[in-house]
């Protein structure tokens, strides 16, 4: 990647903190927090509850605007929700009332793209995401992880330059999960996307990511900064569920649990 184009796609927070204002007086969710994600990162944020991950993750998609501090994405300013920055809610939110397709196309269709084009790029990630034959359905008839992928592939469609995903697969069961687990690595690995992923699993986030924040109880700042580097090259389809076996993963899951303890306590 030229350094042009890395520059352009780097996420930099500098001094970015949150404060809620409540009846019961201000919440500081986030602490000021410096942060450079590069293009291309698979990046995981793990904590307690109620440390500000989807509050991160919130400000990052320009939902919130933060209490201090600027975001950027190259040179510009996060100021609002943008279909550069796609968002994969831990609860499903397709419109009930459009079929799966048509949920895919949506963005596409509100952006003035014509119809054959948006239809083959739907097809295409609906194919991607193992959707092929679900086009003509609706989202009531689609089980937790169908509705999860439909929900990636409405995503996708916007051709986002980042992904945003909180505890996506949080409501599923563990097959599902795993599954979904290594889909998403194989959608990383062909589109080097910049993913930022909250969840509450150590595991998956060691199993998916190049790298591990662990937040704190609040005020919520990052405690520990940790690349993963696990064996097994991760350009191939090398790196599946095996690696859970290793002594590295291991290792950094152990490491990782222990933050989370002590940042918890
Ligand atoms: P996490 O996703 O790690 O569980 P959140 O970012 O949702 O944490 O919340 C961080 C803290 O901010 C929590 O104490 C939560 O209660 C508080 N909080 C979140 N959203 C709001 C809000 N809109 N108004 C007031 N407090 C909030
Ligand atoms: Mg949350």
């Amino acid at each position: 990647m030229s350094t042009a184009l890395a520059q352009r796609d780097r996420v930099v927070l500098s001094e970015v903190s949150k404060t809620y204002a409540s009846a019961s007086g201000p919440t500081v969710a986030l602490s000021p927090t410096d942060l450079v994600i590069e293009p291309g990162e698979f990046v995981s944020v793990v904590g307690p509850s109620g440390c500000g991950k989807t509050t991160l993750l919130q400000l990052l998609g320009g939902f919130l605007e933060p209490s201090t501090g600027a975001l950027l994405v190259g040179e510009d300013p996060i100021a609002g929700p943008s279909p550069e920055r796609g968002v994969v809610f831990q609860a499903p939110t397709l419109y009930p009332w459009l079929s799966v397709r048509g949920n895919v196309e949506f963005g596409p269709k509100c952006r003035g793209v014509g119809k054959k084009t948006r239809r083959a790029d739907a097809q295409r990630l609906l194919d991607l995401v193992g959707l092929g034959d679900a086009g003509d359905k609706r989202p009531y008839e689609l089980s937790g992880g169908m509705q999860q992928r439909a929900q990636i592939a409405r995503v996708l469609t916007n051709d986002p330059r980042i992904i945003l995903m909180d505890e996506p697969f949080g409501a599923l069961d563990q097959l599902t999960r795993e599954r979904l687990q290594v889909e998403l690595l194989r959608l990383w690995r062909e589109a080097r996307k910049t993913v930022v992923f909250v969840t509450h699993s150590v595991e998956e986030a060691v199993l998916l990511s190049t790298r591990v924040l662990v937040m704190s109880a609040r005020p919520g700042r990052v405690v520990l900064d940790r690349r993963i580097e696990l064996p097994g090259d991760s350009a191939d389809s090398a790196r599946e569920l095996a690696v859970t076996a290793t002594p590295e993963f291991q290792s950094y899951k152990l490491e990782l649990a222990e933050a989370i303890y002590t940042a918890h306590n």
